[in-house]
């Protein structure tokens, strides 16, 4: 069984291919499969998008399934925001920095107690001939006042997790994937997998 992920990015095609690994005997990332395409992200959800990212390739794909990912930073103060414009909250072409100055630059009159935020991922997998399933994951944390630490990528500096005492950016890669939203979304979507067996 051949599953593609509708992904390039290196470190999300290893996770996956980590925990999917027992359900497909071949996992491809697009490049791998060589398949060179952009869908629009316009869903206003996540599963929307990762669902519409996930067809769009399956469509040209000569795969038993695709898996795809959309994932997002949602803030509470904020009514949820950046949630799916996370990427391009500081508008197009900006980095993750400009994001970064834009969130703490909203909050900036939020006290300590309400800078309460998650992560999310959805996940998506479309098969041939049989139903898409979809999956969430989640971590919580607090928006820091100010970035802390080196690591990983995006609000990663800003996102201060409690249980370990560090912000994202201050984890190793072992520890942050060990309890991700991508990691947790994962591993739903493997238990109802299994169900299904
Ligand atoms: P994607 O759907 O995984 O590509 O994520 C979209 C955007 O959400 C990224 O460009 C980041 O700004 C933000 N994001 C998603 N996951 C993470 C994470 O694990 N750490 C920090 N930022 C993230």
């Amino acid at each position: 069984m051949k599953l593609i992920i509708a992904s390039n990015n290196a470190h999300k095609v290893s996770e996956i291919k980590a925990i999917l690994g027992c359900f497909y005997d071949e996992i491809l990332s697009l490049r791998e499969a060589g398949i060179d395409m952009d869908v629009v992200e316009d869903a206003d959800t996540f599963e929307g998008n990762a669902l519409k990212k996930a067809r769009e390739v399956f469509s040209v794909a000569d795969a038993d399934a695709v898996l795809s990912d959309d994932s997002g930073l949602m803030v509470d103060a904020l009514g949820g925001a950046p949630g799916v414009y996370s990427a391009r909250y500081a508008g197009e072409g900006h980095d993750d920095a400009a994001n970064n100055a834009k969130l703490l630059d909203a909050l900036k009159d939020v006290p300590g107690e309400k800078r309460t935020a998650r992560f999310r991922t959805s996940v998506a997998l479309i098969r041939r001939g049989m139903p898409a399933v979809t999956a969430d994951g989640s971590v919580e944390g607090v928006i820091l006042h100010s970035p802390q630490g080196e690591n990983g990528f995006g609000y990663d500096p800003l996102f201060y997790y409690e249980p370990l005492k560090k912000s994202f950016a201050q984890l190793t890669p072992e520890e942050k994937n060990s309890v991700s939203h991508r990691r947790r979304a994962l591993e739903s979507l493997c238990d109802k997998l299994r169900a299904e067996k």
